[in-house]
């Protein structure tokens, strides 16, 4: 069991701000620190060594709390990469909302087979047959919506993820996971954002 041991500058912030991301309003900052939290352990001598482990603060921007691990710099809450898309149905903006969760806490393989479920329903709320092949969906949406894109190079990417048999186990690393969270993201906007925006004059 590790010993941590915290430290407070008598309630005031420490001089010194600390470079991150914030995950509640989605900006870079330099975090206000209120709270260093260290771990003791013994060197070869029995002294008494303090690591720090985490500073916990709060955003300049939003106000908000934030918890930075400074042995990997992963900030709580992780920030949502990935834009947040206007005009979506409830399912699909849940959807959507909990790939770029997956994404942010590294759970890609989640991400991925939820980008599958959410683009075969996606296509065929956009007239797709039924029970088809996920390549099928792909080649669809992307004839429907982005022919313009057909030769890009990441679109190829997108078509191998759905090389996998869905009865097959895959496990997903950060690059595919960004593939089909990019895929998903244009497709979504073209879909619900962009005719949405225009018809509602903005
Ligand atoms: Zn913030």
């Amino acid at each position: 069991m590790e010993k941590l041991k915290t430290f407070t500058n008598n309630g005031n912030k420490f001089s010194d701000s600390e470079p991150c991301y914030c995950g509640h309003c989605n900006n870079k900052i330099g975090l206000d620190v209120y709270l260093k939290i260290y771990n003791v352990v013994n060197n070869d001598q029995g002294l008494a060594k303090y690591i720090q482990k985490y500073s916990v603060g709060v955003c300049p921007l939003c106000g908000a709390p934030i918890i930075l691990n400074k042995e990997n710099n992963n900030v709580l809450p992780a920030m949502r990469e990935f834009d947040e898309i206007s005009f979506l149905p409830k399912d699909v903006e849940t959807l959507y909302n909990e790939m770029r969760d997956a994404y942010s806490v590294q759970s890609y393989t989640c991400c991925v087979i939820s980008g599958r479920t959410l683009l075969a329903n996606v296509a065929v709320e956009e007239g797709a047959e039924e029970n088809k092949s996920f390549k099928h969906y792909v080649d669809y949406l992307v004839d429907k919506y982005l022919p313009a894109t057909k030769n890009k190079p990441w679109l190829d990417k997108v078509r191998e993820l759905g090389n996998d048999s869905a009865h097959k186990m895959i496990i997903a690393d950060k690059e595919q996971a960004k593939i089909s969270l990019t895929f998903i993201n244009a497709i979504l906007k073209n879909i619900y954002e962009f005719p949405n925006s225009v018809n509602n004059g903005e």
